[in-house]
């Protein structure tokens, strides 16, 4: 545990906001979050537009099990789906194994991690990240041991599970052999300065949190890494949950909010012409095609529905859209919508039903109250 929160907002929000801006910045796709522990982080960045694949990886599963439904989506996310895909893939495993499954991220995460790691296991994970998994962009965070002096009570490490704690020097000494090795850059920032007063000079202590942002020389291959083709499948982690959000990019979802809109729209404009409101609706574009129903052309959507237009993009894509669907009825010729007003005809059906009795009003109101009160008197 770090010792008392001296920084406000905390440290670890701090890490993650960095992380946060960072994704804005670059319109980053696909990350992996590296010991993600609880799933915090991912958590926050599951609200990202910009996010398609994120993928999570600890060495411990129950840890990850606690908050790991939390990354399921809401029903929000069904009523009004998003036009990005985006799935989510936890994974049990440890950073000094490789996995085929995290090669192609455009951006991996080590938030705190690095040392909870034996040094030897450190080499590893440089191996594991920066050799096999070959992103683009890399973030390692780790404590700065110059500034513990100034967190009030420290004794030793800032958590029991740490085996070093480096200052800047040793940090950076590792961050650019490892760019020299694997064919990256690398620049240093942090989170969490002294605070004023604590000391003359800002930069005599430094970042609490040190941070590396890492970036690939080139292309995959001039960077010292293996082609796909050449690396054998490996797959060590085990998959432990995986969502897939709903998408506008998946054709039955986008069928699906399509149809809905046109269901709306009909309704309306089918309600308008039964009120008389629009005449010239009525006279013009809905042709009267049976005793309740309407004919609504495709056209005339595409016209005053916005969302039609921005969801198909064309005319034919939206007519595609809706040929078979079992809620849609289509004229022949596939220009139109046919509605039936089913509420209407059930009640013609029932004043039919009514007259084919051969009774009045009346008599029918007390024929049927005398069957209600026997009924009653059954219970
Ligand atoms: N990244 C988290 C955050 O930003 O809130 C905090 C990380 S926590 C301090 C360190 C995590 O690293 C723990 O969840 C631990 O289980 C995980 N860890 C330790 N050794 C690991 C290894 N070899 N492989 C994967 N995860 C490991």
């Amino acid at each position: 545990m770090e010792p008392k929160p001296i920084f406000n907002p905390p440290l670890h929000q701090r890490r993650h906001q960095f992380v946060v801006d960072f994704i804005k910045r670059n319109k980053t796709k696909k990350v992996v979050d590296l010991g993600c522990c609880d799933c915090t982080l991912l958590h926050r960045l599951k609200f990202h537009h910009e996010i398609e694949l994120l993928s999570g990886v600890d060495i411990n599963g129950e840890v990850m099990k606690k908050k790991m439904r939390s990354l399921a989506p809401l029903p929000a996310d069904y009523l009004q789906p998003g036009d990005r895909p985006l799935s989510i893939e936890l994974y049990q495993g440890s950073v000094t194994q490789k996995d085929s499954r995290l090669r192609g991220f455009d951006l991996v995460t080590s938030i705190e991690l690095i040392e909870h790691l034996q040094l030897a296991d450190v080499e590893l994970f440089s191996e594991v990240v920066f050799g096999f998994m070959a992103p683009v962009s890399v973030i390692v965070t780790t404590p700065n041991s110059e500034f513990n002096p100034l967190l009030p009570g420290l004794v030793g490490f800032r958590h029991f599970d740490h085996k070093f704690e480096w200052t800047r020097a040793e940090f950076q000494t590792w961050a650019l052999k490892v760019c020299e090795e694997y064919g990256y850059e690398v620049y240093f920032t942090g989170v969490g300065l002294a605070p004023p007063g604590a000391s003359p000079t800002p930069t005599k202590f430094g970042f609490c949190s040190q941070i590396g942002v890492f970036q690939r020389l080139g292309t995959t291959e001039n960077a010292c890494v293996m082609p796909s083709s050449d690396v054998d499948e490996v797959f060590s982690y085990t998959l432990l949950y995986s969502v897939a959000y709903p998408s506008l990019r998946d054709n039955n979802i986008l069928q699906g909010v399509v149809v809905n809109e046109v269901m709306y729209w009909t309704e309306r404009l089918r309600r308008e012409r039964m009120e008389g409101r629009t005449r010239e609706v009525d006279e013009d574009s809905q042709v009267q095609a049976g005793r309740h129903d309407v004919i609504v052309p495709l056209v005339q959507l595409w016209s005053c529905c916005p969302k039609v237009k921005d969801l198909c993009g064309t005319l034919s894509h939206f007519t595609q859209l809706l040929l078979d669907h079992p809620l849609v009825t289509l004229t022949q010729d596939a220009t139109a919508v046919l509605v039936t007003d089913q509420r209407q005809d059930q009640e013609d059906a029932e004043y039919e039903d009514l007259e084919d009795t051969g009774c009045t009003e009346t008599e029918q109101y007390f024929l049927s109250a005398t069957q209600e009160d026997d009924w009653e008197s059954e219970l």
